[in-house]
């Protein structure tokens, strides 16, 4: 996708007036170098020939928005009152981001009053809207110990007129949404009706995805976390299939679209023998396809382990119809799946094997954030406050050749980050695997 700079450009509700409270903070210095120079912007391509390639001076090429402290800001923070609600799946660290921007709101802004909403964007239904809960700085300490979220989340549509009603009831200024592309999506029909009612509410997000397929993103928060816990369950079937006569361990990780926490745990772990991934199709029949694979490998080697993404090999499942509450198409079951056929294949052949099959979604979903995540996740909390309080809206946090960032909330929902079935990351799988290139295709 070719992007210009005007692609780029960040909402703003207005010119920033008030002083900014970090003026406090950072009076030692006459011109402090925390706070961001406009002329600074971060680069979205990085390459001497992509770059050239755009024909255009270097301060027309596609830029970033720089995140962070800004001298003046938008809202005044004495008057000024803060929402916050996680939406869709857990991921860790979601704890993590909302007692990070409570503290930065609290500590340094002042702001009046912040309030989290109860389960998604549900919270904000006409139903719910008075089962809010008020975030102190005593309310969030220790909340990031715990994996989840203390707000609760839901999936599943709601009325944006709704919504928006129930941010005037509360009299919000500045609406922090931390959650997926769904959740984006819907916060840019929050703005939509606020724009239509000529209203002034800021609407920044900080975009969560376990699956680490946010476009933009160097890593996603709370992906490290995930693919750290995930070795475990890897680890786990390759020393029970090790103990069991023709042991076969596989292990089903999450990853809809994209197969980075698949890759990058059994990389880490380096003892899988196959990586299955959405963006890497595979044939089961035939002598190179991945059943006879699967039975050489036994036999050679006397164990076999399957790491599989949950979104790969759906082309051979029977295509489904059900969707979740929020409209995502329900994935069909690769694991169970490719447990059934391993096993009839392998019997037919006289390899009776011993197949364990661990499918951890949850159990790796729901834990705390590790320290890597953690430290980003407070970092990316700071940059939204600022964001938000500088009157930034329809724009999202992120974090691009190690700086924090703003991005149109659209440009996060247009595309995912996939991996390059061409590029390096799944050359290294394919190394550490030994598994060719083509399996059945
Ligand atoms: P994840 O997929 O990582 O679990 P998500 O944010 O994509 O997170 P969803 O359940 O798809 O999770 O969406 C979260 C919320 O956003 C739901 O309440 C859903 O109704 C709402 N939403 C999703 N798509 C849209 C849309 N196009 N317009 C308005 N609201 C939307
Ligand atoms: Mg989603």
């Amino acid at each position: 996708m070719s992007l210009t700079l005007d692609d780029l450009r960040v909402r703003t509700l207005g010119d920033c007036e008030y002083d900014s409270p970090f003026a406090e903070m950072l009076s030692t210095k006459r011109t402090s170098p925390h706070y961001v120079a406009e002329d600074d912007r971060v680069l979205v391509d990085d390459t001497v020939s992509v770059l050239l390639s755009h024909g255009v001076p270097i301060d027309r090429v596609p830029s970033f928005e720089t995140a962070g402290p800004r001298k003046k800001i938008y809202f005044d923070p004495a008057r000024t009152t803060v929402g916050i609600v996680t939406c869709g799946g857990l991921c860790p660290g979601l704890n993590d981001v909302i007692r990070g921007i409570v503290q930065e709101l609290t500590e340094h802004y002042h702001v009046k009053r912040i309030l989290g909403f109860r389960n998604g964007y549900q919270g904000l239904s006409k139903d719910s809207r008075h089962t809010t809960m008020e975030l102190s700085l005593d309310r969030v300490r220790d909340i990031n110990n715990a994996g989840g979220t203390i707000l609760g989340s839901s999936r599943g549509a709601q009325d944006p007129e709704e919504m928006v009603d129930t941010l005037l009831i509360h009299e919000i200024d500045v609406l922090f949404v931390i959650g997926g592309d769904g959740s984006m999506r819907g916060a840019t029909a929050l703005t939509e009706v606020i724009d239509a009612r000529k209203l002034d509410i800021a609407v920044v997000g900080v975009p969560k995805t376990i699956d680490n397929d946010l476009p933009y993103t160097d890593q996603s928060f709370g992906f490290q976390t995930a693919f750290a816990r995930a070795t475990d369950f890897i680890q786990s079937v390759f020393i029970e299939s090790q103990a069991a006569e023709n042991g076969v361990g596989i292990v089903k990780l999450m990853g809809r679209h994209s197969g980075f926490i698949a890759c990058y745990a059994a990389l880490s772990v380096n003892d899988a023998d196959f990586v299955l991934i959405p963006e890497v199709p595979f044939g089961l029949e035939g002598d190179d396809g991945l059943l006879c694979r699967v039975e050489r490998h036994l036999r050679e080697h006397g164990q076999v382990v399957l790491v599989v993404a949950e979104g790969a090999g759906q082309h051979l499942l029977e295509a489904s119809e059900t969707k979740d509450k929020s409209g995502n198409a329900k994935l069909g079951d690769i694991g169970l799946f490719l447990k059934e056929r391993i096993t009839t294949k392998l019997s037919e052949v006289g390899l009776e094997p011993t197949v364990r099959y661990l499918d951890p979604s949850y159990a790796i979903r729901s834990v705390p954030a590790n320290a890597y995540d953690s430290v980003y996740c407070v970092r990316l909390a700071h940059a939204a406050v600022h964001a938000g309080m500088a009157g930034r809206t329809q724009t999202v946090v992120v974090r691009w050749r190690r700086r924090f960032v703003h991005v149109p909330m659209a440009l996060i929902t247009g595309h995912r980050n996939e991996i390059d079935p061409d590029g390096d990351l799944w050359m290294s799988v394919l190394e550490a695997t030994g598994q060719p290139a083509n399996i059945g295709r």
